[in-house]
């Protein structure tokens, strides 16, 4: 197999590292190595953060349409490139094609969105003193840094550009090293779009390039997504240097909730769509614990575990594949850890449990979806994000009940809940502690509406025009005019 070399976006042209070093990248589904890319360090970031620095008055003074224009450019690009793009992160990131199809459809959706708003971003007029005008103005912070977790490498790289570029920042995009490839095709595409400079595309490790990042004195405004403990690390470290704005986008630990008086055929489908086993449930928002209440209970888990069941674990490039390959192996050997753990605590497995014994398979980080039964508040399967296909059971008594487990983690990213009854829908939405609450539904992001997280799973909101106004600070102006 050809091996191609990729290279990083700097101030529009195509670059190594400084220093030499490169990462291979790895398709987790057959071990083999087929791309390099540049692995970068504080030096190359220094030199994105210049170039960055130097194009953001001219890409701010920019008017509104021409930065829009080129958001949408982007977005028909990368529709165009749909196929190439999801084969891309297929290759790179184990998911099954299907829905890494969606993911590229996605980012240009997301770009496109972002393209639309660019006259929302308002200011005030504050009423005063007679003789005075006072009101506010929006004002870029200059050079965003991005930095992106593994799981939708090319829906993230794409789609979390567009707010900080449409508010007139400049961005220094690091994907994750692990899914790096369709990041720098990106760069590949955007760099024939967007002056030099405004979109820079730098790879490496985490603590070498997304510390620099972090900690750079003219980065202002540092955007990540990926883990609870790494974005924690990163809120200090960004105050180590000068005062930061930091938003998170962090992990979760999700409850859907089914009461009595749910649609079961519903509250099936949607619990093992929600649980996101299509990524190997490598997703923040996979409804990892379903608590169900004791009435249903065995009928849901027999249904379920049917359905569970019926997925059907596959090479990635397949069309009829639904569950693909774990990503890399130290999250391949972290899932097989928490298999582990199951055993040790006595689990009562339902399905999975296991790699596939599939000889097809032998050679990739297969984990067939699991399914665990009656898990107490205790196990670690509970409160731990997995980040792997593993979805843990509960029964309920009661409302109280319901809602006292559903916020027993220290994440609050999302929840589900499954009923028919108005009251029971508006009190769960009211009293569960998670960023977003789906009804009678689970999982889909619908545009314009702020997608985060309370507790650790969290600071801000994303997709909306929220996130657009977080990529610019207010200035106040009082004018004495008579
Ligand atoms: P991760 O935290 O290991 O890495 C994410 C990114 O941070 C990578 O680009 C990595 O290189 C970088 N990084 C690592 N150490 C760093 C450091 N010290 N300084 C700066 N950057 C550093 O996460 P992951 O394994 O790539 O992704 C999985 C996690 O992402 C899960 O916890 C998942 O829930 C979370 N996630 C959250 C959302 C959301 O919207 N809330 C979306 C997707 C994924």
């Amino acid at each position: 197999m050809q091996v191609r070399q990729y290279r990083m976006l700097i101030g529009g042209t195509f670059r190594d590292a400084r220093g030499g070093k490169t990462l291979d990248a790895v398709n987790p589904a057959t071990g083999e190595v087929f791309a390099q890319f540049p692995r970068g360090g504080s030096e190359d970031v220094d030199d994105a953060v210049t170039v960055a620095s130097a194009a953001f008055p001219t890409w701010w003074a920019a008017a509104p349409l021409e930065r829009a224009a080129a958001l949408e450019s982007l977005a028909s690009v990368i529709t165009e490139h749909a196929e190439e793009f999801a084969m891309l992160d297929v290759i790179d990131n184990g998911s099954p094609l299907r829905e890494m199809r969606k993911d590229a459809h996605n980012a240009a959706r997301l770009l496109r969105y972002f393209a639309g708003v660019v006259f929302e971003q308002r200011g005030d007029t504050i009423p005063g003193l007679p003789g005075r005008l006072n009101y506010t103005l929006r004002h870029p912070f200059g050079v965003v840094g991005r930095i992106i977790p593994f799981n939708h490498p090319l829906m993230f790289a794409a789609g979390k550009i567009g707010a900080p570029l449409i508010a007139g920042n400049a961005v220094v995009l690091k994907p994750s090293e692990h899914t790096s490839v369709s990041a720098l095709r990106l760069g590949e595409l955007a760099a024939e779009i967007f002056p030099p400079g405004v979109l820079n595309v730098v790879t490496g490790l985490g603590s070498d390039v997304g510390d620099a990042l972090v900690t750079h004195p003219a980065v202002r405004r540092i955007a990540f997504t990926g883990s609870a403990q790494i974005g924690r690390s990163i809120q200090a470290r960004a105050a180590s240097e000068v005062v930061k704005t930091v938003t998170l986008e962090l992990g979760g630990k999700n409850p859907v909730v089914v009461f009595p008086d749910a649609d079961l055929d519903r509250a099936v489908e949607g619990a093992v769509r929600g649980m996101n086993f299509t990524w190997q449930g490598q997703s923040c928002g996979s409804t990892s614990r379903l608590l169900v209440h004791r009435s249903l209970h065995d009928e849901f888990v027999e249904r379920l575990s049917r359905a569970v069941g019926a997925l059907r674990t596959g090479p990635p490039t397949s069309e009829g594949t639904d569950v693909g390959s774990i990503v890399h192996r130290a999250q391949f050997d972290k899932v097989m850890s928490y298999l582990k753990v199951a055993a040790e605590e006595g689990l009562h497995l339902v399905v999975g449990g296991r790699a596939p014994d599939d000889p097809e398979l032998t050679g990739g980080l297969f984990v067939l979806p699991t399914v665990y039964d009656d898990v107490p508040s205790s196990s670690r399967l509970m409160r731990e994000e997995i980040f792997g296909p593993v979805l843990v059971v509960v029964p309920f008594d009661d409302y109280g009940d319901a809602i006292r487990i559903a916020n027993d983690v220290a994440y609050g990213l999302t929840a589900s809940v499954f009923t028919r009854d108005l009251s029971t829908a508006l009190a769960f939405a009211r009293d569960v502690e998670a960023g977003y609450v789906w009804v009678n539904d689970v999982s889909a992001h619908f545009l314009a509406t702020g997608f985060g997280g309370l507790k650790d799973s969290g600071v801000g909101r994303e997709e909306s025009l929220d996130e657009v106004l977080s990529y610019t600070q207010s200035k106040n102006v009082n004018v004495l005019f008579d």
